[in-house]
């Protein structure tokens, strides 16, 4: 490995092979009937989590200097897409990845250094970000929540749903308007970023509902109500708080196409196994063109996602734009993986409802990714109208 001019490590294709096996065989140890139970008792599995955080894994993005392995999107992309492909849930952790982006970019150097050796080291979990509210949903800007200056505080009021992880993670970055839009000359001025520390904030202003949902995500509802932080929770100037969040949600975008592509894999391996397998009318079912076709036209729809993860991932790291590679890519991999579940359902017959068989879970953990964090509709709004000159539509 070598020190680029990025100040990112650069890798080789057989280090990223490294990478993928070592990822491969940690995984190996939390088998599926680990996470079906994770699903079926709604918990959190720390020991899965923290073994990748001692191993280096959830670090990968922290440069060196503050204790993590300085490596890029393309590597990050590479871990997720195996503990996805491992039949593992990474939507238990992911966001440990990316979340500290933001603070690495816009932080103080009191709060890099405060926060980012801890969190390579595992000491703290910044795997929680807070900006969709009920009322307002997409329109970001719209958002009510607000962050007051009183003195050498903020008063926090307001709500946000589906925020996860919160319980599990001591900071929460969260998302609040310190200008009422009204008073701004865009829309996009006025929010500001707050580094929260959850467990103070806790019964003293911050109520934590959890959300009874299909997958287990750990999302919750918040409640603010007059939550004090001080003034040093601002991350990033005060009012550019949209520029802060921005940033982040692309890296957001391809990590998680990435475990889409890995989903996408995990469907298509059991599909292409099972057909193999499973004989009906003496023959292999994968025999027949309608139960094989449909796998491999996955397997394709999945490999061309996966290229398309791969452009977005270098470009991020090049420090290009790659705003709509990033959206393409995560449009492509959730509609990939989706179908590749489908396939998988279909090619299993009525085994596929056996939670034993684990493709229902990992076909409800799937469908999540075009809805979240952005859906598909907003993705194709946001290529209509950037790459393709198109009439903004809303
Ligand atoms: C399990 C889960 C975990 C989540 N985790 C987090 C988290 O940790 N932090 C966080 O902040 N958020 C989180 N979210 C929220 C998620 O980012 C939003 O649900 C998502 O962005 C969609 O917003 P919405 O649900 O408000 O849908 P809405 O904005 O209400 O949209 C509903 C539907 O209408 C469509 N639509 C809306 N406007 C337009 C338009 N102008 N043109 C065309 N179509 C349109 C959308 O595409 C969508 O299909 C999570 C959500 C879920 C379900």
């Amino acid at each position: 490995m070598a020190e680029a001019k990025s100040g990112k490590i650069e890798v080789s294709q057989t280090d990223i092979a490294e990478i993928r096996q070592s990822v491969a065989q940690l995984c190996a140890k939390y088998g599926e009937d680990y996470w079906l139970e994770m699903d079926r008792s709604h918990g959190y599995p720390s020991d899965f989590v923290a073994e990748l955080t001692q191993a280096g894994f959830l670090g990968v993005l922290i440069p060196e200097q503050y204790g993590g392995s300085g490596l890029g999107v393309l590597e990050a992309s590479a871990v997720m897409e195996e503990v996805c492909k491992s039949g593992a849930h990474a939507g238990v952790c992911h966001a440990q990845m990316y979340v500290m982006g933001s603070v690495l970019r816009h932080g103080s150097d009191e709060q890099k250094n405060q926060y980012l050796p801890k969190i390579a080291r595992g000491e703290l979990r910044l795997q929680s970000f807070g900006v969709t509210e009920p009322t307002t949903g997409t329109d970001t800007t719209s958002l009510k929540t607000t962050a007051r200056k009183d003195g050498d505080n903020y008063v926090v009021n307001g709500q946000k749903v589906w925020i996860s992880r919160i319980e599990h993670s001591d900071l929460m970055l969260l998302l609040a308007r310190t200008t009422d839009k009204d008073k701004t000359q865009k829309k996009t001025e006025g929010l500001s970023v707050f580094i929260i520390d959850v467990k103070a904030a806790q019964g003293n202003g911050l109520e934590i509902r959890p959300i009874e949902s299909m997958i287990n995500h750990h999302s919750c509802e918040l409640f603010f109500d007059d939550l004090v932080i001080p003034s040093e929770s601002l991350l990033g100037e005060e009012g550019k708080g949209f520029k802060v969040i921005l940033d982040g949600m692309n890296a957001e975008r391809i990590l998680i196409a990435a475990e889409c592509v890995g989903d996408g894999r995990y469907f298509i391996d059991k599909a292409s196994s099972y057909a193999t397998e499973r004989t009906v009318f003496d023959r292999p079912i994968g025999q027949n063109q309608g139960v094989q076709f449909p796998i491999a036209r996955s397997y394709t729809e999945v490999e061309a996602a996966s290229l398309m993860v791969e452009k977005a991932a270098k470009l991020f790291d090049a420090g290009l734009p790659c705003g709509a590679e990033a959206n393409m890519a995560k449009m492509l991999a959730s509609e990939a993986s989706w179908k590749a579940g489908d396939v998988c359902m279909q090619t299993h017959g009525g085994f596929a409802f056996a939670k034993e068989y684990h493709i229902e879970r990992k076909f409800r953990e799937t469908r999540l990714y075009q809805i979240a964090p952005i859906s598909t509709n907003l993705i194709l709004s946001f290529v209509a109208e950037h790459v393709l000159d198109m009439p903004r539509s809303y």
